[in-house]
């Protein structure tokens, strides 16, 4: 089914809860219908692929395009001695599949249980959290070119998936749209349990099970993370840094209490939101526009603000945690 609509309302299309509009509204649920759309409209110069809206900022209304893709449903494609090869439309929301997968006792999901959005953003942002990312379960990517208007596929190495990256965030940016991705799950499960206190959480509860796993995370998340349906946020605004060991071990030794976690042999990642925080801006509010209170990496609107006020928090914040490490915070949102 196709939805094509004119000066469009997004306030619920974005999780900040911005009260802004797009010029025109295109959603589609079957791959047919957007090659139709391609064949018989061009491309304003100005559209961008819209999924659940929970990592965009828009700092203003969209003056152009915005593309909803919609395809529905989860089924398994094949099987072999050890895994499960789950095909799920990418409109499909992310934590309905991760659901579905741990009621059918498949595993490699579970840690990413009740991550905001749809599944077609998974692979675009390889999404992570408590020590697993979606890379480490993605098998193929399918999607259209709006160039050519072919149906494409990538494997996963294709993807070229980094912290939160991937090639449909670079070189692939806003030229293919994600229409179903095949994850390869577990029937014997294998459980990442490293991060944090999850394993002693997961123990609270018995039995070391994908269940168990999904619910103790979405203990953890809710008691951490503000709900966007209460308070507009879109998760963490920025990126952990990641920075030479030796500039680690040289802020070390000025700050001594700072997070450090190996990222690679080289490499170390520091914590954006220990930086924020002691740069004192955790519980920070200026009317509708504030850092949440609990979470110093996550900026909220309180009600009624506006993208660019939220923009100009975030430049703020970026400036100050440079003047006072030297390291510079990179966004995760995609500002629009
Ligand atoms: C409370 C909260 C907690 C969060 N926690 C986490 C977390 O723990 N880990 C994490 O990684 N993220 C987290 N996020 C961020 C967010 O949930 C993810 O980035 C998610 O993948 C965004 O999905 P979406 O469908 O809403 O994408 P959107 O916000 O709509 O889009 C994100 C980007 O992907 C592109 N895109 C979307 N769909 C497609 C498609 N089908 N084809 C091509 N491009 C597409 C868009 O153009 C845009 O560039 C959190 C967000 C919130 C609000």
């Amino acid at each position: 089914m196709i939805r094509l609509i004119d000066n469009f309302d997004l306030t619920t299309y974005n999780s900040f809860n911005l009260k802004v509009n797009t010029d025109r509204f295109f959603e589609f649920t079957e791959v047919e219908e957007l090659q139709f759309f391609l064949q018989t409209e061009k491309l304003p110069e100005k559209y961008l692929v819209l999924g659940g809206g929970s990592n965009l900022l828009f700092q203003n209304n969209f003056e152009g395009l915005l593309i909803h893709p919609n395809l529905q449903g989860v089924g398994e494609i094949n099987e072999d001695r050890n895994y499960i090869y789950l095909e799920a439309g990418c409109g499909v929301e992310w934590d309905d599949l991760v659901r579905l997968s741990v009621q059918y006792e498949l595993s490699g999901l579970e840690n990413l249980s009740l991550i905001p959005g749809n599944v077609g953003a998974a692979p675009v942002q390889n999404i992570g959290a408590y020590g697993v990312e979606a890379k480490d379960r993605i098998h193929l990517v399918r999607g259209v070119n709006l160039e050519s208007n072919e149906v494409v596929e990538f494997t996963n190495e294709e993807c070229k998936f980094g912290y939160r990256n991937s090639i449909f965030k670079n070189e692939l940016k806003n030229k293919v749209v994600v229409t179903s991705v095949v994850f390869k799950l577990d029937k014997f499960p294998e459980f990442n349990l490293e991060y944090g206190a999850l394993k002693s959480e997961v123990d609270k509860l018995g039995e070391v099970n994908t269940s168990n796993v999904r619910q103790t995370v979405i203990s953890i998340r809710e008691s951490k993370l503000p709900d966007p349906a209460k308070v507009g946020n879109a998760g963490s605004f920025f990126k952990n840094p990641i920075v030479s060991n030796d500039f680690a071990n040289r802020l070390k030794t000025t700050f001594k209490d700072l997070p450090v976690y190996a990222s690679s042999e080289e490499q170390t990642k520091l914590a954006a939101g220990w930086l924020i925080e002691k740069c004192g801006w955790k519980g920070f509010r200026e009317g509708d526009v504030g850092v949440h209170p609990n979470q110093a990496l996550v900026i909220v609107n309180y009600g009624n603000a506006k993208g660019e006020q939220l923009v100009h928090l975030s430049t703020q914040i970026k400036n100050s945690v440079f003047e006072k490490f030297g390291v510079q915070l990179d966004t995760e949102v995609n500002i629009i």
